[in-house]
């Protein structure tokens, strides 16, 4: 670092993901010392806006952990001063060659003999391959290393996706290309790998023997609200499940990787999603949420259904709900169903994996169990967001006279246990790209595999018009996704039902 300089120029500036996401990202990483000293962020976009204007754009988007107020508050100004702002189109060398000029002129004012470049393109994918070209082509850092993060969608299904990698190759090596998946950058997704290779008490029930199914829940208590037009074209599958949930999968059933390297974790996760089945018809539930009048949460207004939304084509079957069953053929996991789920206008807001273990053979307890009560089975919660926590259920006798047994939680509630406020997973993710740590980020290969398991049902679902079936605004989804998860003999669990 004491050598270099580091630009990073963010692609779409003007953006929604710029202001909600990327900005406030790279302004924690600043007043927490972890950027290089030389470092300087370029805006480009279409929008014409001058420096100071761009400056006022950031400025209204930085906040203040509690933790971090006073050194905060004191960068917010040297954090500004350090902003600029090129104006150019997407597909056009010159508008590069411009915001290469401008680097260039800060760079200089470093004194630094070497000048990385990081360009996050946060713009609709219709213009990637023109944008990653343009900047890689005009725009390369000269002296140090250039790295390109990019953001999903990847394409739509396997044809898409490897066009598009094959468009980026053209201009990048993958070795300089970063695929985002924001949610490997969060808190409990990252303490998977620590929660399972470090503690005795897991690694050895972590396959078939004790396992009886895992579950995977996103779920989201509000519905398009007027960005349906771009859900339509990917839907919840392509949205949630190809990407974010089955990374999980795989980083929750690979084998032990032999180091923490990123190759060696990103070759385990290759090798688990080359044993998983293609996803069948028969294992997949979809759904679309309707509206429903006077339930809304402010003074019983309506809530609108997939629907209404303006943005959204008439008739649309695009599915906002789906429920899906994952089989991993080896020896470790054979027979043991991975049910995924994930839904926008549900009931509650939330993210976990779900562990139920199986029963304890010839349990001498079993006449001990009160009635409705099943305590039986361990399982083991990895909540995400939010209230980030892990919790695992026992059976325990309870206090006093007699046996008598019932559930109760061994937990670890975050916001109890470490006085501190999670660092955003953007911001972990842009320091990874730093670093050069790729091992939050997609391989080419691993993205193939990916879309190998996805792509004939959701071609199937698309040729056979499959109606997805009807849930209210605020329900727990349709009731098939109860038949799917009873064929393998699985109870959904439900986020609300296990506050802590
Ligand atoms: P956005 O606000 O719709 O677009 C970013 C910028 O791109 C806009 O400010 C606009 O800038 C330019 N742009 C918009 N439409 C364009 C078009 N049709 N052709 C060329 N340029 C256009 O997108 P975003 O929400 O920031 O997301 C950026 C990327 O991240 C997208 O690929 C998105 O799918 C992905 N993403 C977003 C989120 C999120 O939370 N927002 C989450 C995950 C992934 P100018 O007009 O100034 O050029």
């Amino acid at each position: 670092w004491s050598q270099s300089s580091l630009s990073v120029v963010v692609v779409g500036a003007s953006g929604d993901l710029a202001k909600k996401k990327i900005f406030p990202a790279l302004f924690a990483l600043f007043y927490e010392g972890l950027l290089p000293p030389d470092f300087q962020l370029f805006g480009y976009a279409r929008s014409k806006m001058t420096d100071e204007e761009f400056r006022d754009l950031i400025g209204n988007t930085l906040t203040c952990r509690i933790d971090a107020r006073s050194r905060c508050e004191d960068s917010q100004a040297a954090f500004l001063s350090r902003c600029f702002y090129c104006p150019g189109q997407y597909d056009a060398p010159e508008g590069y060659a411009n915001l290469d000029k401008k680097c260039k002129e800060q760079e200089a004012l470093t004194g630094k003999m070497v000048a990385n470049r990081m360009f996050f393109l946060s713009i609709p994918p219709n213009v990637f391959v023109q944008a990653a070209g343009g900047a890689a082509d005009n725009c390369s850092s000269p002296t140090g290393w250039t790295r390109v993060i990019v953001e999903k969608p990847f394409g739509r299904d396997s044809a898409s996706s490897a066009e598009l990698g094959r468009g980026l190759a053209r201009h990048l090596t993958e070795d300089q290309i970063y695929r985002i998946d924001h949610y490997l950058g969060k808190e409990l997704i990252e303490n998977l790998t620590v929660l399972r290779f470090s503690n005795l008490v897991f690694e050895p029930l972590w396959s078939r023997q004790y396992i009886r199914n895992v579950q995977v829940i996103f779920s989201e208590d509000f519905g398009t609200e007027g960005r349906g037009g771009y859900f339509d074209r990917y839907g919840i599958i392509r949205d949630v499940m190809q990407n974010h949930l089955l990374q999980i999968v795989a980083l929750f059933a690979m084998e032990p990787p032999v180091s923490l390297d990123g190759e060696a974790i990103r070759n385990e996760k290759v090798k688990v999603l080359q044993s998983m089945s293609q996803v069948a018809l028969e294992d997949v539930t979809l759904g679309q949420y309707r509206g429903r009048s006077g339930a809304g949460r402010s003074g019983g207004a309506d809530l609108p259904g997939y629907l209404d939304d303006a943005t959204v084509p008439k008739g649309s079957l695009c599915p906002t709900f789906a429920a899906i069953a994952l089989h991993i053929n080896n020896a470790r996991w054979d027979g043991v169903p991975f049910l995924l789920k994930a839904g926008k206008a549900l009931h509650t807001r939330g993210a976990e994996i779900r562990v139920q273990f199986r029963h304890v053979p010839g349990n001498i307890f079993k006449h001990k169990v009160g009635p409705n009560i099943d305590m039986t089975t361990n399982e083991l919660v990895i909540r995400i967001q939010p209230r980030e926590s892990i919790y695992l259920k026992i059976n325990n006798k309870v206090p006093g006279l007699g046996m008598r047994l019932d559930t109760t939680k061994l937990d670890l509630v975050y916001n109890d246990a470490y006085s501190k406020e999670l660092p955003d997973a953007y911001e972990r993710l842009l320091l990874d790209v730093v670093n050069g740590d790729k091992r939050l980020f997609i391989r080419d290969d691993e993205l193939e595999q990916a879309w190998n398991i996805f792509t004939p049902v959701l071609h199937e679902i698309e040729r056979r018009k499959v109606a997805p079936e009807l849930y209210p605004y605020g329900s727990r989804g349709p009731v098939g996704a109860h038949y799917l998860a009873a064929k393998y003999n699985v109870r959904w669990g439900d986020l609300t039902e296990d506050e802590i």
